[in-house]
């Protein structure tokens, strides 16, 4: 049942977990404004992984072709030693993997994920998009939410209401600062250089069908195609105390070279080929078990920012944004039992990522004798084994 005359679901921030949170409660018949601070909705520039978990959303959100259509399968993750250039594990993703999981990996560029969330979006008569809209503040008032919004040139303020906020506004979220009020998000002491090359600029002999993760010591260098193979994505991380907030910052590439000196050469032959990189501070947070306060909820990095090392907060955020409009379409008379069943649906799964993408980090940026422990340890797995490891996170949603 459509409900185009009742006041909107409010939402802060059209990244990927925004825009699936609007496409999600408009499938169920609700209506939506989506607030976006910047003038126009988009995601920067680089890959992301997409587990079997998230295809199995995307199916019920009717865009799991679209988004295959313009993403990469890879045959196999493999992780290579940084210092000797072996190969310590090698995982396929072919026939096994979806007979096991049901769904694909996948690995495509951000922006594309975000267009075919975007498209859908712009296709719903339910769904109004505002970008160039800040939210500034909110207050619950008679089981209402009134929302202060600022526009590009900040004496441009006005104030909307909605039946509910959902804060989708990311790592640095307001919403969250406003509900929970924990403070700044914790610094990893992780920083990851980030850039996308054309297919043609990456030699023939270097380039790999695979995602690729070399591990060495407190670094590692991640490698993969994207965009049906016509582009590269190229992910360096290393250990640094460098603080910069945002996920766009200019880096500077003298200091990623003395972080990586010494490596295999594909790997240093791989990273000469990037002129400009761009970086993200790895920051994240401890699991919580209440996000909701009334009327209003958090969604995606403003409920449980994890580290990348599972490769899975666009797909948490993806599958938040499922359970939420399974709840509120179950109980949508009673918004704040529909919040709580929502968080109550998702802050053990989403909590068991948070820690172990720390784990992972861990694992993969582990030296000497750990890192012979965890050679050891992964060679011996056979593709079950692993596809076991991980069926707690690839086969649930
Ligand atoms: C190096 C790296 C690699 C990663 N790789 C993967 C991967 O392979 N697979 C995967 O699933 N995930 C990956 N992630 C994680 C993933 O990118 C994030 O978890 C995901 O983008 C979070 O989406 P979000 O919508 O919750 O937040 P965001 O993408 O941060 O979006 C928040 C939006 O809110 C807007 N906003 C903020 N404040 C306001 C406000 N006050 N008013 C209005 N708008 C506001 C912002 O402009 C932004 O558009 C990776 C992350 C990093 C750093």
């Amino acid at each position: 049942m459509k409900r185009r005359d009742e006041l909107p679901f409010l939402i802060a921030g059209g990244g990927i977990g925004g825009l699936a949170a609007a496409l999600a409660l408009a499938r169920k018949g609700f209506p939506v404004r989506v607030l976006e601070q910047s003038t126009e909705f988009r995601e920067v520039g680089a890959g992301i992984q997409l587990g079997p978990n998230v295809f199995r959303v995307l199916d019920k959100l009717g865009l799991k072709e679209q988004v295959l259509a313009d993403a990469w399968r890879p045959a196999a993750q493999e992780m290579r030693c940084a210092l000797s250039g072996e190969s310590v594990t090698r995982i396929p993703l072919g026939n096994a993997f979806f007979a096991k999981f049901g769904e694909p990996y996948a690995v495509t560029h951000r922006h594309d994920l975000h267009r075919a969330f975007l498209d859908a979006a712009r296709e719903s008569d339910l769904i109004y998009l505002e970008p160039g809209t800040r939210v500034v503040d909110f207050v619950e008032d008679s089981g209402l939410v009134e929302v202060a919004l600022e526009g590009p040139d900040t004496s441009s303020r006005k104030t909307i209401k909605g039946r509910a906020l959902i804060g989708c506004d990311g790592m640095w979220s307001l919403a969250r600062e406003k509900i929970v009020g924990d403070g700044p998000p914790r610094v990893s002491g992780h920083i990851a250089y980030r850039a996308v090359l054309k297919r043609n600029e990456v030699p023939d002999d270097l380039w790999s069908p695979d995602v690729v993760l070399w591990a060495g010591p407190r670094t590692h260098f991640v490698h993969y195609p994207l965009r049906r193979g016509e582009l590269y994505n190229l992910v360096a991380v290393f250990h640094s105390d460098r603080y910069v907030e945002g996920w766009n910052a200019e880096a500077d590439a003298s200091e990623l070279w003395t972080h990586f000196k010494g490596q295999r050469p594909e790997v240093l032959r791989m990273l000469e080929r990037i002129e400009t990189w761009r970086m993200w501070v790895l920051c994240d947070r401890e699991p919580i078990k209440e996000w909701s306060n009334g009327s209003v909820t958090l969604l995606g990095d403003a409920a449980h920012p994890m580290l990348q090392y599972l490769a899975q907060g666009a797909c948490m955020a993806t599958e938040d944004a499922y359970w939420l409009a399974e709840k509120v379409a179950a109980q949508s008379g009673d918004l704040p039992a529909a919040f709580r069943a929502y968080q109550e649906q998702r802050y053990l799964r989403t909590g068991r990522v948070q820690i172990m993408a720390r784990v992972y980090g861990e694992f993969y940026h582990a030296r000497g004798v750990t890192a012979e422990l965890r050679n050891q340890m992964l060679g011996s797995r056979t593709p079950e084994d692993a596809y076991e490891g991980i069926a707690w996170l690839y086969g649930g949603m």
